[in-house]
């Protein structure tokens, strides 16, 4: 079908809190019966300490002439997170929204501004890069290079105004403190839209979603957020080429992106691909049904004279995704349309230069109320994949995906 090389990537999650619950047999098991399928380029594996599992995992990679890449989660997932980390709203206050899973991640994220962070981070990627340099790795994997998402509160998303933002602001010439308030003025101006008005006609909404180029300032703090975590790639890439090590990225959908300080643009010329997260139907942080619930759950708790219906017709017509009325109908569905994956691919690559490597990650896991499996919906991506991507990344974790699964993208494969 198609005649271009898709290269072929799987992800292992070794969790955290239990990283001895995984055991060495079955990774074995796991990458054998893959591998006798379809050739696995790339490994991407972490990020519980488990030394055997990452030696077998090397071992298989070596026979199996397949590049393992550090799963390392940058921004949040911080062992002894300090309050001087914490990312500040534009009410001030501390956001703590935490998102606890059976994994043990909490989600709860660092500003990449905060002078005590950024100092341990510039020491965590040195002896990250040194070790897997070391132990025979191809590249390190960075997650978690972000702001928060709706999926923490829509109003976390408005961030950050700690000390170190604001003073890397006034040397960009950028006042956030405007920001702060500029951002204030519009979540009052959605409170106050009245029942009878359409939200796609009110400025407010538009600004903060669509037209803040528009607004100076909304476009000043915009870049200033995509800067900063374009910063955090930056250093990395220091870190990680003087190793030898190569860098891909777990980002948020294109369309996504840029509310969690993400963009194609700013970030690509420091890595050597991007494995955009298309989770059609994760309800969990990333996953775009649970991101678009949260932003439609958000903007009603700002204004409870909104509607569902009229706020997913904004949110539609903004994202340029088809959407069902009512986010029940989202869950009925068992999530959006695989078509959105063609659309933001090609975002992606309009964002980013001719060329430049572009890995769909789709969800392959199987996580009962969080991603049930969807073969229909699977083999589209696939397709969607092979059309339109340079590759594709089977998420998240190998250990959660059923053996169907991966023989569905192997029929799909072919
Ligand atoms: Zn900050």
């Amino acid at each position: 079908m198609v005649d271009k090389k898709c290269v072929t990537g799987i992800q292992i999650f070794i969790p955290p809190t239990k990283p001895d619950s995984v055991k060495k047999t079955p990774l074995t098991r796991i990458i054998d019966y893959i591998e006798h399928k379809f050739h696995i380029d790339i490994i991407i594996i972490g990020w519980g300490d488990n030394p055997l599992l990452y030696e077998e995992c090397l071992r298989k990679a070596r026979i199996h002439n397949t590049q393992v890449y550090f799963w390392y989660p940058v921004l949040s997932e911080i062992p002894n997170f300090q309050s001087s980390f914490q990312v500040v709203g534009y009410n001030k206050s501390k956001v703590i929204s935490e998102w606890l899973t059976d994994t043990g991640e909490h989600f709860l994220f660092a500003c990449p501004n905060s002078r005590k962070f950024e100092s341990l981070l510039k020491k965590n990627f040195e002896s990250l890069s040194k070790k897997l340099r070391n132990s025979g790795y191809n590249g390190v994997f960075l997650d978690r290079i972000r702001y928060y998402s709706p999926a923490s509160g829509l109003l976390s998303t408005f961030c950050c105004f700690c000390q170190g933002c604001l003073r890397k602001a006034e040397h960009m010439g950028i006042d956030l403190n405007k920001a702060r308030v500029q951002l204030g003025q519009l979540i009052k101006e959605i409170s106050k839209i009245k029942a009878s008005q359409v939200p796609k006609q009110s400025k407010a909404l538009n600004t903060l979603f669509s037209s803040f180029k528009e607004n100076q300032i909304i476009n000043d703090y915009l870049h200033f957020k995509f800067n900063s975590i374009k910063e955090v790639i930056e250093r990395a890439r220091e870190m990680f080429c003087k190793n030898e090590l190569k860098i891909g990225l777990d980002c948020f959908t294109p369309s996504f992106a840029s509310i969690t300080g993400q963009n194609y643009s700013y970030l690509f010329k420091y890595a050597d691909w991007i494995k955009p997260m298309f989770y059609i139907k994760t309800f969990a942080p990333a996953g775009i049904p649970y991101e678009i619930k949260s932003i439609v759950e958000g903007l009603i708790e700002i204004n409870r004279d909104l509607r569902e219906e009229s706020v997913l017709s904004f949110l539609q017509d903004h994202f340029h995704y088809g959407l069902p009325c009512s986010v029940n109908e989202i869950y009925q569905k068992g999530g959006v349309s695989e078509e959105i994956i063609a659309k933001d691919v090609l975002l992606a690559k309009k964002q980013t230069e001719a060329g430049f490597p572009i890995y769909g990650g789709v969800e392959t896991i199987s996580v009962r109320g969080i991603c049930e499996p969807d073969p229909s919906k699977l083999k589209q991506s696939i397709w969607y994949l092979q059309k339109y991507a340079d590759g594709i990344v089977l998420c998240w974790d190998m250990f959660s995906t059923p053996e169907e699964n991966i023989d569905l993208v192997a029929e799909a494969l072919k």
